[in-house]
């Protein structure tokens, strides 16, 4: 279908089976030199059974992402705008024939009140989220609520990017909203697999593969330079999904000249009024999760991987060191969740298993070893899609990313950390200064840190 090819997947898939352990050792040798992987290759690594050898695919994924992203991971939150919705996927609460949701669009004054709970709690990248309504969250109500967030203030504070994860558009529509200066727009295919696409998205716009499909083009026609791309793993085979994803990744390079800034790898969470969410078709266990995340993070070493708040915060601590970059934290699913907790599950699109508050993933991030980054820098200085891609294939990006994270994660611990984050945070940067900065970038470190202490807000390289 299209540029997915169903047929040559199958082929590949069983081809790949009992390949020798020699040529799975080849690959991940290959890997280990950030060079990526081809299809043919991705899909050995799948097929490994191995234990031994997919042990060997865990510690070169963790090798890769160390010497690619360093120790930072880059946070943020979601903002549900609305929940209304004309499709009938039938694994998402949000679905029109979910009866039992309670509807909720969010007014911009609503919009600014969330805005304002996620600031004060520190957050400065969003990734707004929103069903698809002709009525509700059209083109003109994300333009009105892109402007509106990145103008709200809460002393220093702004939100300095804003990703949106919604319906595709048309050319236009997007060219609409890359003005309003969004950073990546993301969009998931959900499955692939084209008879399970039409099974799961019976009626409404969605239940057009194709327009879908060919969202990510249609985004970066409009100038949309960071596109994300995912699969809603547990509606098909996650094999199969993970080599259209790939054929997916080499359309977008041939005709858009990049690949995806990020890619998602959302598991089928129970959502209420979705009987399929609760027993989904092809449930993925923790262990073949992991080994996506590792086969992606080999695959395709200079692109994102985005975990979000639906696993819990022990399993994402085991995910993370395979290839993650970027986390979600503190979430909420449900529009006005940040300022009215209590209707939660009667509007949540799914369930949350990670409930940890900010400043928690914080701690406990960084008592890992990890730098947690709000960093915004490239987007701002227009180091998007191929210009970052090209940046960051020589390991340049280290000598920006690395940095930038210690300067927010400073920010942070300043403006908003409790007591014993902030004795940890610090005690991290430190370490980090003394043993992963370059000694050049090290003295102007140190001196913007300085002024951070005095009162100077937003530095960055
Ligand atoms: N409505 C837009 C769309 O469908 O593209 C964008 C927002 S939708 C709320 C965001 C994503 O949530 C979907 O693309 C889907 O992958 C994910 N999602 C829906 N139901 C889910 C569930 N039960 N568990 C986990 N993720 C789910
Ligand atoms: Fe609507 Fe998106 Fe949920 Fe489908 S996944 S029902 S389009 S909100």
């Amino acid at each position: 279908m299209y540029f997915i090819n169903e047929q040559h997947i199958n082929e590949l898939l069983k081809e790949a089976k009992g390949t020798s352990s020699k040529e799975v050792s080849r690959i991940i040798a290959k890997a280990l030199l950030l060079k990526g992987l081809s299809i043919k290759e991705t899909a050995i690594l799948l097929q490994c059974t191995d234990k031994t050898l997919i042990a060997k695919i865990f510690k070169a994924a963790e090798k890769v992402k160390e010497e690619i992203y360093g120790k930072r991971l880059v946070l943020f939150a979601p903002l549900y705008l609305s929940n209304d919705c004309t499709n009938n996927c039938l694994y998402c609460a949000f679905r029109s024939g979910n009866k039992e949701l309670e509807r909720k669009t969010l007014s911009l004054e609503e919009i600014k009140r969330e805005t304002v709970a996620l600031l004060k709690e520190g957050h400065k990248r969003l990734l707004l989220v929103a069903g698809e309504h002709p009525r509700y969250a059209n083109i003109e109500y994300l333009e009105k609520a892109v402007k509106l967030i990145y103008k709200t203030k809460v002393r220093k504070d702004q939100i300095r990017r804003i990703n949106v994860n919604a319906a595709p558009m048309s050319v236009p529509d997007f060219k609409r909203l890359k003005n309003t200066g969004i950073g990546t727009f993301q969009l998931f295919q959900e499955t692939y697999h084209y008879d399970t696409y039409k099974t799961m998205h019976p009626s409404g716009p969605k239940a057009d593969y194709e327009w879908r499909l060919y969202g990510m083009d249609r985004a970066q026609e409009a100038g949309i330079n960071d596109v994300g791309v995912g699969v809603l793993f547990g509606l098909y085979d996650y094999k199969s999904e993970v080599l259209a994803l790939m054929q997916h990744i080499t359309h977008l390079e041939k005709t858009c000249g990049v690949g995806p800034h990020t890619i998602s790898v959302p598991r089928l969470e129970p959502a209420l009024g979705s009987s399929i969410s609760y027993a989904p078709p092809y449930p993925v266990s923790d262990d073949d999760f992991k080994k996506i995340v590792a086969i992606l993070r080999l695959a395709v070493p200079y692109t994102g991987i985005i975990l979000s708040t639906r696993e819990s915060a022990a399993f994402r601590n085991e995910v993370i060191n395979l290839g993650i970059s970027q986390i979600s934290a503190g979430s909420k699913t449900d529009p006005g969740g940040y300022t009215q907790q209590n209707k939660q599950a009667k509007a949540s699109q799914f369930t949350l298993y990670d409930l940890r508050s900010l400043d928690e993933v914080i701690r406990d991030i960084s008592e890992m070893g990890y730098i947690p980054s709000f960093c915004t820098a490239c987007y701002r200085l227009g180091r998007t899609g191929k210009d970052f891609m090209d940046l960051a294939k020589p390991g340049l990006i280290k000598e920006f990313c690395l940095p930038n994270a210690l300067l927010t994660f400073k920010e942070y611990l300043i403006d908003h950390a409790t007591k014993e984050t902030k004795k940890s945070g610090n005690r991290v940067i430190l370490k980090q200064i003394r043993e992963a900065v370059s000694p050049k970038r090290r003295r102007v470190i140190e001196q913007k840190i300085k002024r951070l202490e005095e009162g100077k807000r937003d530095l960055y390289f």
